[in-house]
């Protein structure tokens, strides 16, 4: 028998499969205490097999699985409405100092006054960055950010006695999230139309506002990527109908030292630290989604929220608080990197992030506008909806075009969102990518487009060099293969 030499062989065996029974990848110490018995051998089970493997073994696959994921720090991730960025290691290594990741959060308020007073800085600067100076810290994700805010839609007009005001109007365009959470806080969700331009149709808007109205939800940038031209007319149309205005600001890395949402007339609004302010996400979490309010509504944040007093900081309840939405005071180690991440660039540093980020993604834009449709041909913010239908005639969909990025090391835009654009590739390329990096990714969209004609099987057939290639999703959800099984 003889073996082919491939110096770029990778063991990709399972655990299970590279066991071989009396090794081990432990050495306990001696023990220093008494040895007892187990309680109830009836709890030990035999029927469960575990792997028998070498520390080396147990190192190398995991090394090995974790070169199988798409990650900022290895390649290109052109997530739209995600904001995929490099987040410095700096920020990590300062949120796990000692006083920062050893403290527990029912410790006395006295023992924690540096912790305290890091969250009473973070909100009074997101406070400046949004111009509503209201901030709690609580909600745990975006989600729970647009929750957290809705409910204090409520709490306010609840205040008045104005309980008709059951009504969320929300644009078509709306990320998945807004209609959802407005539902879960008990309102009816009314739909906007977007116009052809993808601005809000304010002409619907305008029919639909009434003393019904609680809230009016607006992504800003829109989902789109791009900027409401007729936002302060929308804002004084829902408040001239007595309703509120809500501004999901999940992502602000369009915004930063460039506009402050209170001046736009929004009286609420979350944002996720997870994507604008250097904490890592994907796969589910760990999140932070502040909610921002005027000075008017912060009687009604989430609590706890951090306050000054004569003898130094506190958590404090806010007098007509909606209550707690979570176990304790939010993600601290995401608001302790958002702190330093703040800090370290300052406004100056903030607002060039923003400006950089919305040249990249004009440049990506400029670039392939003559191959491919746009979803509004005009300057975007921090990302642009491309549209696949001209592909689409040719016999090449949104999605075939996603999977040949991977076989050039690019991760898929997002796709088919927003759902009001046919064959959307919403691509977010962010301030920190280089210019060689975009020029790379307009190269290799042209070249699929090209491909389409000359070889349209090396699409249709992509990724071809990934270990895994076209996935049945649907399937993998809900019948996901969780167990190791024997081989046969
Ligand atoms: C990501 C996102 C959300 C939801 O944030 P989660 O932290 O995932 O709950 C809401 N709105 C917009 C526009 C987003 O991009």
């Amino acid at each position: 028998m003889s073996i082919t030499a491939n110096a770029g062989d990778i063991d990709r065996r399972l655990l299970m499969d590279r066991s071989v029974a009396g090794r081990k990848a432990f050495t306990l110490p001696e023990s220093d205490v008494p040895s007892q018995d187990l309680p109830d051998s009836s709890f030990l089970r035999d029927d469960v097999v575990l792997p028998e493997v070498s520390q080396l073994e147990v190192i190398r696959y995991f090394s090995v699985l974790s070169q199988l994921n798409f990650s900022i720090d290895t390649n290109f991730y052109p997530l739209g409405s995600c904001t995929m960025k490099y987040n410095p290691k700096i920020n990590d290594e300062l949120s796990n100092l000692p006083g920062l990741a050893d403290i527990h959060p029912l410790q006395p308020d006295d023992t924690v006054q540096g912790a305290i007073r890091l969250l009473k800085n973070l909100q009074d600067d997101l406070g400046e960055i949004t111009g509503l100076p209201g901030v709690s810290l609580a909600p745990l994700a975006g989600a729970q950010g647009e929750y957290a805010g809705l409910l204090i839609a409520r709490a306010y007009h609840e205040a008045k006695n104005d309980s008709k005001r059951t009504v969320a109007i929300v644009p078509d365009s709306a990320h998945g999230t807004n209609p959802a959470s407005a539902a879960m806080a008990g309102l009816d969700v009314v739909t906007v139309r977007s116009d052809d331009q993808g601005n809000v149709d304010v002409d619907n808007l305008r029919e639909l506002a009434n003393e019904n109205t609680a809230v009016f939800m607006l992504t800003i940038p829109s989902t789109l990527g791009l900027f409401e031209p007729n936002i302060l007319e929308i804002t004084k149309i829902v408040h001239d109908a007595g309703g509120l205005v809500y501004a999901d600001g999940a992502n602000l890395n369009a915004l930063l030292g460039l506009v402050k949402l209170v001046d736009l007339g929004v009286d609420i609004c979350h944002s996720n630290l997870h994507k604008t302010f250097s904490t890592p996400h994907g796969g589910g979490g760990p999140g932070s989604g502040p909610v921002m309010v005027t000075d008017e509504l912060a009687k009604f944040l989430p609590k706890p929220v951090a306050i000054q007093t004569e003898d130094g900081y506190a958590l404090g309840t806010p007098e007509q608080s909606v209550g707690t939405i979570n176990g304790f005071h939010g993600s601290f180690s995401i608001a302790a990197r958002a702190f330093a991440y703040i800090k370290a660039l300052g406004l100056e540093g903030l607002q060039s992030v923003s400006e950089n980020a919305i040249i990249s993604a004009n440049y990506i834009q400029a670039k392939l506008r003559d191959k491919y449709n746009l979803a509004a041909d005009r300057y975007c913010m921090h990302e642009t909806v491309l549209s696949a239908t001209k592909q689409k005639k040719r016999g090449v969909a949104g999605l075939d075009i996603a999977k040949r990025l991977l076989d050039f090391g690019i991760h898929a835009p997002t796709m088919y969102f927003p759902l009001i654009v046919d064959e959307a590739l919403m691509v977010e390329p962010t301030e920190s990518e280089s210019k060689e990096t975009l020029d790379h990714f307009i190269a290799v969209m042209r070249q699929i487009d090209d491909e389409i004609d000359a070889s349209p099987e090396l699409i249709h057939e992509a990724p071809h060099d990934l270990p895994v290639t076209r996935l049945d999703e649907a399937t993998a959800a809900r019948k996901p293969v969780l167990r190791w099984t024997a081989d046969e």
